[in-house]
């Protein structure tokens, strides 16, 4: 008989991670998922995947949406749409990885340019040099932590050079710009619905597109590419979001309001508490951030190093988004000096942020940091 081996017990009695998934009530879930076995219907399009992306479009105020099984998905897709394949791609080093390995398989270039030291976002100045020097074909900004980038400045890139812009928003579901939706800007934007973000169908994602025919073709794309006659002339692969995973984001749809409002009182109380002794990501323009992720920025690498060690003794899992570097690892021509993305992205520290966070832990969190400076 095969031996069962025990899991590991854990050590701390207290450990709060960076965040954690938000889970609805399981009747609820039930009472959603209960219509896919009424209906014997489980994937490719079902009641419950047409029922969220109603919903979605509605809430977004969006009129081209698609979902998928991931956000990676929609890059890859986004990417296929846009031709890059051999092209070269003006983009921020200061992203999860998905953002550029996506784009090496979509076998474009990666040109890394630097990013603002206010928003820590992609610096359309530093896009405007590299377009003097050479040839880029396309521009992909990522609004980092939710914080909407220089959408306007990028909007007249892509006009001046006739180029796609297309977003990495998988942060940014819910972020304004100027009072705008932030969908408003740019020719596709991908989106992430994994588990940890704020919105989440446990995996999924969707592509937000400015034109029909885009989103035409990324819906036969997604299915094999077959078309109705059940010919492919342009082969795609599968990337269908499943009726269980469509269920999940009506429940959470439903509660949404709820963890906003819950989450963004945090954040305020973070900022508050931390409003001298921290920086934040800050803009010169008016811009909603949905409150997704808390990050910080230190003085210098060696406090950020000593708060996440005293974090994690008192049991307090505070991360580095994103470290190591992407350059590091990604094979990407690096045109552009990094003067910001170095002197900054080192600095950045994301305290723990999730639904059910209490305010005692966030002025102990708090009280840690202040310590470690
Ligand atoms: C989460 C995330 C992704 C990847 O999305 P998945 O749904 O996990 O594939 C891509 N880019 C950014 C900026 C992200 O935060």
């Amino acid at each position: 008989m095969a031996k069962v081996i025990k899991l590991a017990q854990r050590t701390s009695s207290l450990s709060i991670p960076v965040t954690q998934p938000y889970l609805p009530s399981s009747d609820k879930y039930m009472h959603y998922v209960s219509k896919a076995f009424d209906n014997k219907w489980i994937t490719n399009g079902g009641p419950l995947h047409k029922e969220l992306t109603d919903r979605l479009k509605e809430y977004l105020g969006v009129k081209y949406l698609l979902l998928v099984n991931n956000g990676t998905a929609a890059l890859q897709l986004a990417y296929h749409i846009k031709n890059l394949k051999n092209k070269t791609v003006a983009t921020t080093p200061f992203t999860f990885p998905a953002t550029l390995t996506a784009m090496a398989w979509a076998n474009a270039t990666v040109h890394l340019c630097d990013i603002r030291s206010d928003n820590w976002n992609l610096s359309a100045n530093s896009v405007n040099e590299s377009l003097k020097l050479e040839k880029i074909d396309a521009v992909v900004p990522v609004n980092i932590f939710g914080m909407s980038c220089e959408l306007k400045e990028f909007d007249r890139i892509g006009k001046k050079y006739n180029i796609p812009i297309i977003y990495d928003s998988a942060q940014a579901l819910l972020s304004k710009y100027e009072g705008k939706s932030i969908f408003e800007y740019g020719d596709i934007h991908c989106v992430s619905f994994h588990a940890t973000k704020l919105f989440h169908t446990v995996e999924g994602g969707a592509l937000i597109f400015k034109n029909k025919q885009d989103l035409e073709r990324a819906e036969r794309l997604i299915n094999f590419g077959i078309q109705e006659q059940g010919e492919v002339h342009d082969p795609g692969i599968n990337a269908k979001m499943s009726e269980l995973h469509a269920a999940m984001g009506l429940c959470i749809l439903d509660d949404l309001p709820m963890l906003i409002e819950n989450r963004q009182a945090s954040v305020e109380h973070y900022q508050k508490l931390l409003s001298d002794s921290v920086a934040f990501q800050t803009s010169h323009y008016d811009c909603d951030v949905p409150p997704m992720y808390m990050p910080v920025k230190f003085e210098t690498e060696q406090q950020l190093l000593d708060a996440e060690q005293l974090l994690k003794i008192n049991g307090y899992m505070a991360r580095r988004y994103f470290y190591p570097d992407n350059h590091k690892f990604i094979d990407s021509k690096l045109v552009r000096r990094l003067t910001v993305n170095n002197s900054v992205t080192n600095k950045i520290l994301c305290l723990p942020l999730m639904h059910n966070l209490t305010q005692n832990h966030i002025q102990r969190i708090c009280k840690l940091v202040q310590k470690a400076l």
